[in-house]
């Protein structure tokens, strides 16, 4: 099959050098072609050539440079010229015809996390992401249509290839081309109406391939618990183990190609019991909840998923509500004293992780309890994503405000981020858990039962109803 798909790609590449002077015909916005080759081992590489057509772009630069010096451009006559890749990029010749270039990652990059995004992995597989080799059009115009094809290793893009193993995307695809995985292994998570294709790329000494595949359903089926539906028909996921330990998610991110992709760095030595007990890539999943957010705003989506993460996981029954809040106080403790003395203003604007994260959770939660609050049970935090959700992939700051407006019937957003921004960070805290029953003594954390904790329960799915 794969030799099939070469020919056809060599003879695609053939027609391209022969037709290289024809105008390009109107109604054919093809533009780019790139052919990915892919070898693995104890030196990884890919092997990238970009076939140019008349009147396609010739400015390219690395979303995320530093990975290759020289691309070398080659001629209708067979001449080849060497482009110095410079402030991250290229310009090419309009009489050029090919691009070619190398990405080799170094191997003090491999195996460690940075190289989520440079590459890692073992001998048989390879992480990298595509924003580190990819070269892309420096302006992307509407319209422009780009192919991809790989070789050399099975490959994990975020773009369901065709039935000839060819990726069609648009040229705005490439401008965040996501995370990538050749080699490795596959599993498939079926959901109801989505579907979540797994590549797990090296070796793991105590989990199957199935335990993986069962930990990440897990994760999608409780994303479920916030929004109506999986919010893709399909996503991709890698797992990356990582050599030497043993947590289960050491870490994760999402990029926001489109569709997104996430990638979990996970510990080679993790059991069946760590992946029960791991929270990143139900939090990973639950990014897949809101929209990306163009320019970014880190204290609101990671506040969301932070927040989500702890209630998801009780609204599914993997952990009680009482471990919920208590993760959640925990959390919320931890944001505080890393933001010490400072406004939640300040902290949004300089803030370290922690304090980032957690600030924008109790923000998350002060939210919900209002809307539900002011719609007396009826409207929820979660409806204001389910509303941007039906709107597409992204959206600002200001467009959520409204959308929140819009869930409440009044005016609420603003008024709420006005009165926390000035304010100590976490000054919110104490009042908000009280109002929910939620009480932090020497015995640790209690929870108010009955009509005291009904807000509470209804936050954490031990009553849904309400
Ligand atoms: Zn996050």
């Amino acid at each position: 099959m794969r030799a099939f798909i070469l020919l056809v790609a060599l003879s695609w590449m053939a027609g391209a050098c022969a037709t290289a002077r024809a105008p390009r015909p109107p109604g054919d916005p093809a533009a780019l072609r790139y052919n990915i080759s892919c070898s693995l081992g104890a030196a990884p590489a890919l092997e990238v050539e970009v076939v140019l057509l008349p009147g396609g772009p010739r400015d390219f630069l690395f979303s995320q440079p530093g990975g290759v010096d020289t691309v070398w451009a080659t001629f209708e006559h067979g001449d080849v010229r060497a482009l110095r890749v410079t402030a991250g990029g290229v310009h090419v010749p309009s009489a050029a015809r090919f691009l070619r270039y190398r990405y080799a990652p170094e191997p003090r990059h491999r195996g460690q996390g940075p190289g989520l995004f440079t590459g890692m992995g073992d001998e048989g597989a390879f992480h990298v992401a595509g924003r580190a080799y990819l070269l892309r059009p420096r302006v992307v115009t509407p319209g422009l249509r780009v192919e991809l094809f790989v070789e050399g290793a099975e490959a994990l893009l975020p773009w369901a290839p065709s039935d000839g193993g060819l990726y069609h995307v648009r040229g705005e695809d490439l401008v965040d081309s996501g995370f990538h995985g050749f080699g490795g292994r596959r599993c498939l998570v079926r959901l109801e109406a989505a579907t979540v294709e797994v590549a797990i790329l090296g070796q793991l000494t105590h989990l199957r391939d199935a335990d993986v595949c069962g930990w990440i359903r897990q994760a999608a089926v409780e994303v479920a618990t916030v929004r109506h539906a999986f919010p893709y028909p399909r996503v991709t996921v890698r797992v990356v183990p990582v050599p030497g330990d043993s947590d289960a998610g050491l870490f994760g991110m999402v990029l926001w190609s489109s569709p997104p992709s996430i990638s979990i760095l996970v510990g080679q030595d993790a059991s069946r019991e760590a992946l029960g007990g791991d929270w990143v890539a139900v939090h990973e999943m639950l990014h897949l909840a809101h929209p990306a957010m163009l320019p970014h705003v880190p204290w609101l989506t990671e506040g969301l998923a932070t927040y989500y993460t702890e209630l998801a996981r009780a609204r599914s029954g993997r952990q009680t509500a009482q471990r919920a809040w208590e993760e959640l106080v925990a959390g919320f403790e931890r944001g505080r004293e890393s933001a010490g003395t400072r406004t939640m203003a300040e902290v949004v604007a300089h803030g370290d992780y922690m304090s980032t994260y957690w600030l924008g959770a109790l923000f998350a939660l002060h939210l919900d309890v209002e809307l539900r609050r002011v719609s007396h049970g009826t409207r929820r935090l979660e409806d204001v994503l389910e509303s941007l959700g039906r709107q597409g992939q992204t959206s600002t700051l200001g467009a959520f405000g409204v959308a929140v407006d819009a869930v409440a019937g009044q005016p609420l957003f603003d008024s709420l981020l006005a009165r926390h921004l000035p304010r100590p960070a976490f000054a919110e805290l104490e009042g908000l858990l009280e109002s929910l029953g939620v009480r932090q003594g020497p015995q640790g954390v209690t929870l108010a039962p009955g009509p005291a904790g009904a807000m509470r329960q209804a936050l954490d799915g031990e009553r849904p109803d309400l």
